[in-house]
């Protein structure tokens, strides 16, 4: 019988998939990681799993305990998973940005929620920083995993996503593209990536970081931007810059533009970075020739966007031009 024993063992080996239509006039190949076929949905998952087993390892996470987590949606649902599975309770707490239906998958999975508003300084004691750090305090058996800082995260995409790559593409990526968020997946991967390549004939692969236009990693200062679960207002931990040879800032109007080509052309139902993150990768394949191998990751799926970036009366409210539509039945009629 071929089975998995528990769903956390269904995390990583995602596959790539060549973008075909999104990529007219490109010659170079252009490969996605579908992260959303982790069982939690997301790239997430690596670094939950990771993080939970070196937390219980040293001691900081005991049986009944609390993980507390400030989080955009996906790592909750990664945590949320591994935590059911050991008995461990969930407290999350999200910027108000975040969607209704990734809210309420979290609280399906077990999860407790606490809402608070995107507009306000790291430091501000409503911040979700500043609110996800005194239940950490005043929880008792409370364990905080911290993405931002926890080199779990970094080292999960080191151990895992990095060498799925290079393994999949038979050592012949050239370029490897992600969004950055708390910038684990770049400093990982990245990393992987640029040492097995050092001595490559033809040189190592390039790491590109793509953010949204006013993140600070492409110079911003953290201006409001709506695509979620990328871009920063201050460098976290778990980024290390030295990776990263290249940044490209995207605007939201074009990560969601590319997000609702994502699904209409290559049938990849993603979320908004991922549709950001595709965007930067074709603005590097576009100067690349037909020997260059670019693997972009797209980290999660679109199902929790279905209200915001799929919904045309959504996407006028928060002025944006909404896609060009498809045919109606009366245009189908003739
Ligand atoms: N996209 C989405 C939807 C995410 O939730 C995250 C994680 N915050 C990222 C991209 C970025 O990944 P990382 O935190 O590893 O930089």
């Amino acid at each position: 019988m071929k089975y998995a024993a528990a769903i956390t063992d269904l995390i990583g080996d995602t596959p790539l998939l060549r973008l075909n239509r999104v990529t007219e006039g490109i010659s170079a190949t252009v490969l996605a990681k579908v992260e959303y076929l982790n069982p939690g949905g997301s790239s997430k998952d690596r670094i939950a799993i990771r993080i939970i087993d070196a937390a219980e390892r040293d001691g900081l996470l005991k049986p009944g305990g609390t993980i507390v987590e400030p989080t955009s949606g996906n790592t909750g649902v990664g945590l949320a998973l591994v935590a059911q599975q050991r008995g461990y309770k969930c407290v999350f707490v999200l910027p108000d940005k975040v969607g209704e239906d990734k809210r309420n998958v979290l609280t399906a999975y077990g999860a407790e929620i606490v809402v608070t508003p995107t507009a306000v300084a790291p430091d501000d004691p409503e911040s979700y920083y500043s609110v996800s750090d005194r239940l950490a305090r005043e929880i008792p058996g409370a364990f905080k995993p911290n993405q931002y800082a926890n080199p779990n995260g970094p080292r999960s995409h080191y151990e895992t996503t990095g060498p799925e790559i290079w393994r999949d593409t038979d050592g012949r990526v050239t370029h490897f593209v992600t969004g950055v968020g708390t910038g684990g997946t770049i400093t990982g991967t990245g990393r992987y990536l640029r040492e097995i390549s050092a001595d490559r004939e033809g040189g190592r692969v390039q790491i590109v970081g793509v953010d949204p236009v006013g993140s600070v990693y492409s110079g911003g200062t953290g201006r409001p931007y709506l695509v979620e679960g990328v871009g920063e207002d201050f460098w976290p931990g778990a980024y290390d810059p030295s990776v990263t040879d290249r940044i490209v800032a995207v605007s939201d109007q074009d990560s969601f533009d590319m997000t609702v080509r994502l699904a209409r052309e290559e049938g990849l139902l993603v979320g908004g970075s991922c549709g950001m993150a595709a965007v930067g990768a074709l603005e590097v394949a576009r100067e690349l020739g037909p020997d260059d191998v670019v693997v972009v990751l797209l980290p999660d799926g679109g199902r929790g966007y279905l209200g915001k970036i799929f919904n045309d009366r959504w996407m006028r409210a928060h002025g944006f031009a909404a896609p060009a539509g498809t045919p109606t039945v009366r245009d189908l009629l003739g």
